[in-house]
């Protein structure tokens, strides 16, 4: 498939708020935080709404793979030596800790995702850097 698959499916319409309505929290954005968060706190027991301006999931959300990782963008060695030991270790936790959170929601609420863990590669690029391949070995990444 070229493009994204989230912008090839009807998502649900829901009609605009017609009247006063008093909730805990409030939640402005429908992409995947928003979603979550929502989730979350209603599972916590508290009043949630949720309020998109839009359709629901087509702005970044939109256009993700789907593919969940906690690879960072930055690499180890430069959060390590940018935020330290501690931080950089708390940011590789909390993705680790993100996406077990999926896993166990998948699982809760037995949904259809085929979600499956599999190995993640980093690879050179082929074209342009020539240098690039000696930087992908993780331990100097
Ligand atoms: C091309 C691309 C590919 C990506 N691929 C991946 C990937 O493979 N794996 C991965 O993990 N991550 C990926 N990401 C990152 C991931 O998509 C984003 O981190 C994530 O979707 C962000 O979700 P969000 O809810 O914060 O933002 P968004 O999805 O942008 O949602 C914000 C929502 O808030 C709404 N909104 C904004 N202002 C208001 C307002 N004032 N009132 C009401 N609503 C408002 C917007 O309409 C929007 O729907 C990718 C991102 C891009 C752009």
């Amino acid at each position: 498939m070229n493009g994204s698959f989230w912008k090839s499916v009807s998502m649900p319409r829901f009609t605009p708020l017609s009247e006063s309505i008093e909730v805990d929290v409030l939640i402005v954005g429908g992409g995947n935080t928003g979603i979550v968060s929502a989730y979350l706190l209603k599972q916590a027991g508290l009043r949630v709404a949720l309020i998109e301006r839009d359709r629901c999931c087509q702005v970044n959300t939109g256009n993700t793979t789907a593919h969940l990782t906690y690879v960072t963008d930055l690499s180890l060695q430069k959060l390590v030596s940018s935020h330290g030991r501690d931080h950089a270790q708390a940011v590789w936790d909390a993705g680790q800790a993100a996406i077990n959170q999926i896993e166990g929601i998948v699982s809760t609420e037995q949904i259809a995702c085929e979600f499956t863990r599999i190995p993640s590669y980093i690879h050179a690029s082929i074209l342009g850097d020539k240098d690039e391949s000696k930087r992908v070995d993780m331990s100097l990444w």
